[in-house]
């Protein structure tokens, strides 16, 4: 548990623009900036951010929230977690009181790993600066491969002694657990970063040791695992140059790409990113000036990398060095990329070239002049490859077609697709009519699995907007806890819309004069919304029933006693998650959700014309009628329990005296808002 005070401390420092910039690409428009939304699948941009407001919110699925709320949703953790994720961003000190066994567990091993990888890697800095080995086989590694200084610190690159036990040792005695150093599997994933190994005899010895050390770093700046690169005099006899982290609960190569960490800025702002091979090709290229680039460390690019690349840009480059196998086996992974919907350039270089060799050899002027040069689009650069080495050959020839037909079939957007065919067709020499057949075809073919997964991600949206609709309090229950829209749910949801709009009245015009009372000889007193309002509710004896909206109310009603009006950051930087939220959506959506409210209802007259003493009363009356008809489904349960036991005739008949003045009650409320009610 966190104190209060270092909870406010985390709540000031938090910027939502820092915090949200991690994940999503913004754009500044006016005073706000906007993205696409991380919560729902969109193509346009509706996710907003207000850095004055300190909120962000989603006009699509109304997701909203402050800093808290957004790292509680996207990075799926509980409101503690939330705030220690933010403490350690903005690099406040958390004095933590004591937590419960499970919470510790929980808590430890993935904290313990991130801790002990920045520990492995500051050691592994300063072996290389500080120790005589570090400096001339490390450091002169890097040096010799024409890495400055900036670079080897950017990347916080380092070297791990050749002494098999210098970290495992150092570790241990400066109180890291073996059960962190080593991987030990736990059923499902590995816990332990694996930095040690430990054989069945028990002998434990460095994973890394006598290698230069490459940290790879999370989105957010974290070390999630290591790769390491036995140096050239050891080579020989050697066939894994590179070794990385082993598989763990922090660290899954196929969802993390080298190098995103520094590059994710420059892809924001140059709207595109590139993608090579290695670690040292990264290096090269963000050295020569070109920052926006990452490397697959050295797997097949996965879906996952291509969503993290997606978080950022819809542009990709892939860079290939000039020879022929390379090309065509990393030409396979590319439909994916194009299924994804991105717009994917390929960049062949020079024959006898890496990105790293061609990034040191040219200036950044070059290389910038090579790259707008040479970029080409992708499928139209497999036509003209695959053309190549078909020759004439015509067995070949169809199968080329087929290797296309399968790219075009991936792109989703129908446009694109069909621009694609055209040329294609034209630089294959085939009717354009033929190919467009054997697309349609392939689609047909190959969107099983992905109408499986458009199906899924309705489903998601479905679900999504359901929850939009939903109270905070059914939110916050799991699909399991959550009950079916019946009939009682269906009144809530009213309930919550009613108690939303009048708490938007209050908020927006609660020292408003509704209106004056006049007395003989004395000067009239004036009324205002929230005089009115609370009045109301308390003469009618009415709490709010929506959790998040009655203690809004209790905020609203604490200040407005000192005679102050809330300001809107009160409920939206309030330190319950549910509550800010809750009012993100209330607050950003004022205007919105009041005009649907009363556009439902056919009367809809702008508060600001006017009319608000109307428009205040048909809410109150439209609430009371609500909650009276929750009175009376309560008192039919009462009855209906009643009757099960015996000699319960007078407390019956209470109850039926009871449902008698509702009944009158809400027939009066109905008549006033034009709601029949059938007369019993
Ligand atoms: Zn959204």
């Amino acid at each position: 548990m966190i104190d209060d005070a270092t909870v406010s401390k985390i709540f000031d420092a938090a910027n939502i623009l820092d915090v949200v910039s991690d994940f999503v690409a913004l754009k500044k428009r006016g005073n706000n900036y906007f993205g696409c939304c991380p919560f729902h699948n969109e193509k346009t941009a509706s996710f907003s951010v207000s850095p004055a407001k300190n909120i962000y919110y989603c006009f699509g699925c109304h997701k909203g929230g402050n800093s808290v709320n957004f790292i509680m949703e996207h990075e799926n953790l509980p409101y503690y977690e939330a705030l220690k994720y933010l403490a350690n961003k903005f690099h406040i000190e958390v004095t933590e009181t004591e937590r419960t066994p499970e919470e510790q567990e929980r808590h430890d091993d993935r904290e313990s790993m991130i801790v002990l990888n920045e520990f492995a890697k500051n050691y592994f800095i300063r072996n290389m600066t500080e120790t005589e080995e570090g400096r001339a086989i490390g450091y002169k590694y890097f040096k010799e491969r024409g890495f400055n200084e900036e670079t080897i610190k950017t990347y916080e690159l380092g070297y791990s002694l050749s002494d098999r036990k210098a970290f495992t040792e150092f570790a241990l005695k400066s109180g890291y657990q073996l059960k962190y150093l080593i991987s030990t599997s736990n059923g499902q994933t590995n816990s332990g970063t694996g930095l040690t190994i430990k054989h069945d005899d028990g002998y434990t010895f460095d994973r890394f040791s006598g290698r230069v050390m490459f940290p790879i770093h999370s989105i957010t700046g974290k070390v999630i695992g290591f790769g390491g690169r036995v140096l050239d005099a050891r080579t020989k006899g050697v066939n894994v140059k590179y070794m990385n982290s082993p598989q763990s609960e922090i660290y899954d190569k196929s969802r993390s790409l080298y190098g995103i960490y520094q590059a994710k800025a420059s892809i924001v702002k140059n709207d595109k990113c590139f993608l090579v091979e290695g670690y040292t090709d990264v290096l090269s290229m963000h050295q020569s000036g070109i920052e926006n680039v990452v490397a697959s460390n050295g797997t097949a690019l996965t879906i996952e990398q291509i969503r993290l690349i997606k978080k950022f840009t819809n542009n990709i480059t892939v860079l290939y060095d000039g020879d022929d196998a390379g090309i065509h086996a990393a030409l396979r992974g590319i439909d994916m990329i194009l299924a994804e919907g991105l717009n994917v350039k390929v960049l062949l270089l020079p024959d006898g070239e890496d990105p790293d060799s061609f990034a040191r050899n040219h200036s950044s002027s070059e290389l910038e002049a090579f790259i707008g040069a040479n970029e080409t689009d992708f499928v139209l650069f497999k036509t003209r490859l695959l053309l190549g080495d078909a020759g004439n050959d015509p067995i070949k020839k169809a199968e080329l077609i087929n290797d296309i037909v399968a790219s075009i079939a991936a792109i989703s957007d129908d446009i694109k697709r069909l621009l694609y065919v055209k040329e294609c067709a034209k630089l294959m020499d085939i009717e354009e009519a033929v190919l467009k057949d054997a697309t349609e075809k392939k689609i047909s073919k190959i969107t099983y699995q992905q109408l499986e997964a458009a199906q899924k991600e309705r489903e998601r949206e479905r679900r999504q907007k359901e929850m939009a609709e939903q109270t905070p309090a059914q939110q916050s229950q799991t699909p399991e806890q959550r009950p079916i829209l019946n009939e009682e749910t269906a009144l809530n949801n009213r309930v919550c819309e009613l108690e939303s709009e009048l708490l938007k009245y209050l908020i927006q015009f609660g020292d408003k004069v509704l209106f004056e009372v006049k007395k003989e000889n004395e000067p009239a007193e004036i009324v205002t919304v929230s005089q009115y309002i609370l009045n109301e509710l308390k003469i009618n004896n009415i709490a709010f029933k929506i959790d998040a909206c009655r203690k809004m109310l209790d905020i609203y009603i604490s200040t407005a006693e000192h005679n102050t009006t809330p300001d809107d950051s009160l409920f939206t930087q309030c330190h319950d998650a549910d509550v800010s939220s809750f009012a993100v959506k209330l607050l950003v959506s004022k205007n919105e959700v009041s005009k649907e409210f009363w556009d439902k209802r056919n009367r809809y007259v702008p508060p600001e014309q006017g009319h608000l003493k109307e428009m205040v009363d048909i809410t109150l009356n439209h609430y009371k009628f609500e909650i009276a008809q929750q009175e009376i489904k309560n008192i039919g349960k009462i009855i209906a329990q009643l009757q099960t036991e015996p000699d319960n005739d007078e407390k019956i008949a209470e109850q039926l005296t009871k449902l008698g003045v509702f009944q009158r009650y809400i027939i009066k409320l109905g008549d006033s808002l034009g709601i029949v009610m059938p007369r019993k």
